[in-house]
């Protein structure tokens, strides 16, 4: 059985956006929000089918626990949009909810994959100075992805899925949209020999090579389904748009939109050391072939180049991929000490 949160809280932000937080009272250590990623929600930290959660980790080590579905979440209404205006309204508001109900005057926070890059973009910005402390989870400013993923990007597969009329990709059955779901299942499913589910091929397809089959038990394989979801072809859009520049940067409308909006043709870059002047300590997966490790080494690079060494940390897991990180059958003993090291050695 999964856990059950002591208190549960719903708000809208800025923009009109319905988020949601849970809160895991392990301790008074913390509060400490912890942030998932993309077409996925907060169950990844509470999965009944490993033998212990990442929310039950950390309230085992004394931890007031959050969890929040921001807007990619698949647990809210499917919505169009920009990592941009995640990271401007869904994190501030939430860490405003956080510290007036727990009255700590700052939070430390966990996140991982999509919600990491939105994360880091609020930090960058300067939105979110209440945060004393980052563990991240594989991906951060940059982003480096094997040559598939590269391919998919250069070939513009979202412009043409949205020229379909598909705005977003489903990694689970889609009665709405039976026959491409249908082509797209034997499409993605080409090639894909290391098992014969088609939710985990459709998981591949959409986000590259997010676990390593060996780390994941049979439970958690066979229930992928109740973990994955539908993911929108904004954010896919923008996420590509970054990924070919190789850092994060702000929506590309187009140069006219781009010069209204922000005042020059190209999108700014959210790469700003000055905000990010706290202990942030980065993990990747050393298989990870979602977001190569090389990613969270060139943030790291960056940051202690403009920073000075001194707080920043980086660790990389052997043998792990990317979510396996956290729903791998030995997650516990094999990767979570790393993101509990930082939140154990963060500044009060
Ligand atoms: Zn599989």
């Amino acid at each position: 059985m999964s856990l059950q949160p002591s208190e549960s809280y719903s708000f809208n932000t800025p923009d009109g956006v319905e988020n949601r937080l849970a809160r895991f009272r392990g301790g008074s250590k913390g509060p400490v929000m912890v942030v998932h990623g993309a077409g996925v929600y907060s169950g990844m930290f509470l999965l009944p089918t490993v033998p212990e959660s990442f929310a039950a980790y950390l309230m085992k080590n004394g931890y007031d626990v959050w969890l929040i579905d921001w807007r990619a979440s698949i647990a809210l209404p499917l919505r169009q949009f920009t990592f941009d205006e995640a990271a401007a309204n869904d994190f501030p508001a939430a860490i405003q909810v956080i510290i007036e109900k727990t009255r700590a005057d700052s939070i430390q926070a966990v996140v991982h994959c999509a919600g990491a890059s939105a994360f880091f973009m609020t930090l960058a910005a300067g939105l979110a100075p209440q945060v004393r402390c980052v563990a991240c989870s594989q991906i951060a400013l940059h982003y480096r992805v094997p040559p598939a993923t590269e391919i998919k990007c250069a070939l513009n597969l979202d412009q043409v899925l949205t020229a379909m009329g598909l705005d977003y990709l489903s990694a689970t059955e889609d009665p709405a949209h039976p026959i491409f779901q249908a082509l797209f299942t034997e499409f993605v499913s080409l090639g894909h020999f290391e098992c014969n589910s088609s939710v985990c091929h459709r998981i591949f397809f959409m986000y590259g090579e997010l676990y390593r089959h060996e780390k994941l038990n049979a439970e958690t394989h066979n229930r992928l389904a109740d973990q994955f979801g539908k993911c929108n072809m904004t954010s896919f859009r923008h996420l590509a748009q970054i990924i070919r520049r190789g850092s994060a940067q702000k929506y590309d409308y187009g140069a006219a939109e781009n010069l209204r909006r922000y005042g020059s043709e190209q999108p700014p870059s959210y790469l700003d050391p000055t905000h990010l002047r706290i202990p942030i300590t980065f993990v990747s997966g050393e298989l990870n072939r979602t977001y190569l490790p090389e990613s969270t080494k060139l943030t790291f690079d960056w940051l202690c180049a403009a920073n000075g060494p001194g707080l920043y940390k980086r660790h990389v897991v052997p043998g792990y991929g990317h979510i396996d990180n956290f729903m791998g059958f030995a997650a516990n003993r094999d990767s979570y000490g790393y993101f509990l090291e930082q939140l154990e050695s963060c500044p009060t």
